[in-house]
């Protein structure tokens, strides 16, 4: 830290993203990325819009925020698109919340933001087998987000358990983050006609295999959406580049590639599941890209490393609760088989 880090940062902690190692290659199950690259068409929407990347990109994301309009049955102002869903969530919490709720065990991202922005947060424990329980959130009287299905379990709330929180808190924002909704979860979206206190983000980091060209949005009535561009022309007004923009749209044109992609990885995480059951595993119910895992044989940590050690990279939370487990990404069938192998030989 330098001398001249402003005093008010100096408690800041910030988010440790999951391993980008550059020094070997691995079998990356660590981030929850797709295993699948982005569709030929959005490669080549991408590569023809570099030819224009001597001008700015629009600052209202137009088009893009036209075709998500119409593919989610909202209305072009019900919609904020953003450099992934973390910025979405960035300005929700920048905009709404002088204090905040979560659960105990979510996305790690919550706390950070909150601290970044001076925002108060209490986090509300989980059952003992992780779930969220709903009547902890009703009438709260706080701002409250929820990331559904949840990270770094997988476990997901019913539509009907999200209306009842989000109506039960209707003088507060409640924010749900889908960013993992595609792999068999319902989306609220719909709910935001209803409900002028909700925002919903998703991303195409996940389901949609561009994690790395950045690329989220924000559903919400247009008061709220209104006030999030507020935020985002106070901060980066062209905070989607042209070529992001250009494969977003590609994207959401070409959504056959991706709708099968998803369930291919619904099939393999379900074929994973039982595979490592038969290896002694207990895992969590998962609607995600990623499995939570733990062995009564190995804690979380050792089998982090000695999977680390074999070249494959899994997640592991030092986090109090968290220790047994390790948080799997589903990649392809042949991808887990090499993770399942990998255990099998760690474990004997
Ligand atoms: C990955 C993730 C996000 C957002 O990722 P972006 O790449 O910024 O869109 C948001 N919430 C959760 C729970 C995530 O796991």
């Amino acid at each position: 830290m330098s001398k001249f880090f402003l005093e008010k940062y100096s408690t800041l902690d910030a988010y440790v993203p999951g391993e980008q190692p550059q020094d070997r290659k691995y079998l990356k199950l660590n981030t929850n990325e797709s295993p699948y690259p982005p569709s030929l068409k959005v490669l080549d929407a991408a590569f023809k819009e570099a030819s224009r990347l001597n001008l700015y990109s629009d600052p209202e994301s137009k088009a893009l925020t036209d075709a998500l309009a119409s593919s989610f049955g909202v209305g072009p102002e019900n919609v904020l698109v953003t450099n992934g869903s973390d910025e979405a969530l960035n300005f929700a919490f920048m905009a709404f919340c002088d204090s905040i709720v979560f659960p105990a065990v979510t996305y790690g991202f919550y706390p950070v933001i909150a601290n970044l922005n001076g925002i108060p947060y209490r986090e509300i424990p989980v059952t003992s087998d992780f779930r969220i329980n709903v009547d902890d959130y009703i009438g709260i009287g706080d701002n409250i987000v929820i990331a559904n299905p949840n990270a770094p379990t997988g476990i997901c709330l019913s539509v009907s358990d999200i209306e009842r929180i989000v109506a039960g808190n209707s003088g507060n924002i409640v924010i749900i983050d889908e960013a993992y909704v595609d792999f068999g979860a319902e989306s609220v979206v719909p709910l935001t006609k209803k409900y002028d206190n909700l925002i919903v983000t998703q991303t195409f980091s996940k389901s949609r295999s561009l994690a790395g060209a950045r690329l989220g949005f924000a559903t919400a009535s247009e008061e709220l959406i209104n006030d999030m561009k507020t935020i985002k022309d106070s901060i980066n007004p062209y905070n989607v580049n042209r070529m992001t923009m250009a494969a977003g749209m590609a994207a959401l044109a070409d959504s056959e590639y991706y709708i099968a992609n998803c369930r291919e990885i619904e099939e393999t995480r379900v074929y994973t599941v039982y595979a490592l059951e038969d290896l002694g595993f207990e895992i969590l119910p998962s609607k995600a890209n990623f499995v939570f895992a733990k062995n009564p044989k190995i804690s979380g940590g050792d089998l982090y490393r000695k999977l680390k050690d074999a070249g494959v990279l899994v997640r592991y939370f030092d986090k109090p609760g968290l220790t047994d487990f390790v948080r799997i990404t589903i990649g392809t069938r042949s991808q887990m088989d090499t993770l399942i192998e990998k255990i099998s030989e760690v474990l004997s």
